[in-house]
C-alpha cells in the first residue's frame, strides 16, 4: 500500500444547471419508467449510462423528427426555437430543463436581434448551447471561437458582443480589448456563467495544496477541457481520467497527498469511486 492521503474538492461536480436537469429527469423516470432526452443530458458517459439504466433514452435531432406523442427532456444547454416548433407539430411534451442562466442569455440575444443589433457570439462552433443562441437570431449572428477567425479591418464599426456561458473570462475581455483598439464600438455583454469562471480560480487554489491531482471528467466535456488545463497550469502533476479504471498506480509515490477534482459535468459519485480506487493502491 502506498499510504496515500486522498481528498475530494467539495466545490467540484455538477453546476446547478446540471443538477436541475438530472433531478427533473429522475422525477419523470420515477413516474413513467422511460424518458427521451435530446442530446447527452450531461457530457459525462458514466452519468449518462447510470440514467440509461433507469430508462433515459438519448436521441438526436434526426430522431426527434420521427417521434410522436412522447415526453422529451431539453437539457441544460437549451435549444433553438425550431425545436419547440417541431415538438408542437409532433405532439411532443417538452420537459424543459434549459438552465435558467442559458434561458436568460437566449432572451438577451433575442432582444438584441429584435433591436436590429449586429450580433457576434464568442463560442464553440456547433456546440449545443451556441446552436440555441444562434437560433434566437434566425442563424444570423456571427459565431467565432478565436479572434483570428475575424478580419478586423472589414468588421462592422458597431457590434454587440456576447459569449457562450462556458468560455474563459480572460479571453473574452482580451477579445473585447482587441476589437476596441481596432476602432470598433462594442456593446459588451459578459454572459459567462460564474459557476464556471469562479471554479477556475477555486480549482487553481485547490490543486496547489496536493502532490498529485486526479481530474475527473468526460472526454466530451468542453468545460472539462478548460478546467483540466487550468489545473495542469497550477499543478503540473495533474492527470485526467474519465473513470476509476483509468487511474494508473505509477502516477503516485509513497505517502503522497492526492486531490480529486472535476468539471461542472462530473458527478460526485464518480469522484468518490475514483477516490476509493486510489485508496486501494
Ligand atoms: S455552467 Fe452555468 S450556464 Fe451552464 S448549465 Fe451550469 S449553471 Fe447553467
Amino acid at each position: 500500500m502506498k499510504g496515500l492521503q486522498v481528498h475530494i474538492d467539495t466545490h467540484s461536480g455538477f453546476c446547478f444547471g446540471v443538477v436541475y436537469a438530472v433531478e427533473m429527469a429522475e422525477e419523470i423516470l420515477d413516474e413513467q419508467g422511460h424518458l427521451y432526452c435530446l442530446g447527452d443530458i450531461v457530457h459525462n458517459d458514466e452519468e449518462v449510462a447510470r440514467l440509461a439504466r433507469r430508462g433515459l433514452k438519448i436521441i438526436d435531432h434526426g430522431d426527434l423528427y420521427g417521434l410522436r406523442d412522447e415526453k422529451v427532456l431539453i437539457r441544460a444547454h437549451g435549444e433553438p426555437p425550431a425545436t419547440y416548433e417541431l415538438a408542437l407539430k409532433n405532439n411532443l411534451t417538452l420537459i424543459d430543463a434549459s438552465c435558467p442562466v442559458v434561458l436568460k442569455l437566449q432572451n438577451r440575444i433575442k432582444s438584441s436581434f429584435d433591436k436590429k443589433e449586429t450580433i457576434y457570439i464568442y463560442g464553440k462552433h456547433g456546440h449545443a448551447e451556441v446552436i440555441g443562441l444562434l437560433g434566437q437570431t434566425g442563424n444570423k449572428a456571427v459565431v467565432f471561437q478565436d479572434i483570428s477567425e475575424l478580419d478586423l479591418d472589414s468588421l462592422p464599426r458597431n457590434l454587440t458582443l456576447y459569449s457562450q456561458t462556458t468560455k474563459s473570462t480572460d479571453k473574452f475581455y482580451e477579445i473585447n480589448e482587441t476589437l476596441r483598439k481596432n476602432g470598433i464600438t462594442v456593446n459588451t455583454n459578459d454572459t459567462i456563467c460564474r459557476q464556471v469562471s469562479n471554479r477556475d480560480k477555486d480549482l487553481r487554489e485547490f490543486v496547489r495544496k496536493y502532490d498529485k491531482i486526479v481530474f475527473v471528467a468526460g472526454s466530451k466535456s468542453s468545460n472539462g477541457k478548460v478546467l483540466f488545463k487550468a489545473c495542469q497550469e497550477s499543478n503540473p502533476n495533474t492527470y485526467f481520467v474519465s473513470n476509476p479504471e483509468q487511474v494508473d498506480p505509477s502516477w503516485f509515490g509513497q505517502d503522497e497527498s492526492v486531490g480529486i477534482c472535476g468539471a461542472t459535468s462530473t458527478p460526485m459519485w464518480l469522484m468518490e469511486q475514483v477516490k476509493e480506487r486510489i485508496l486501494t493502491l
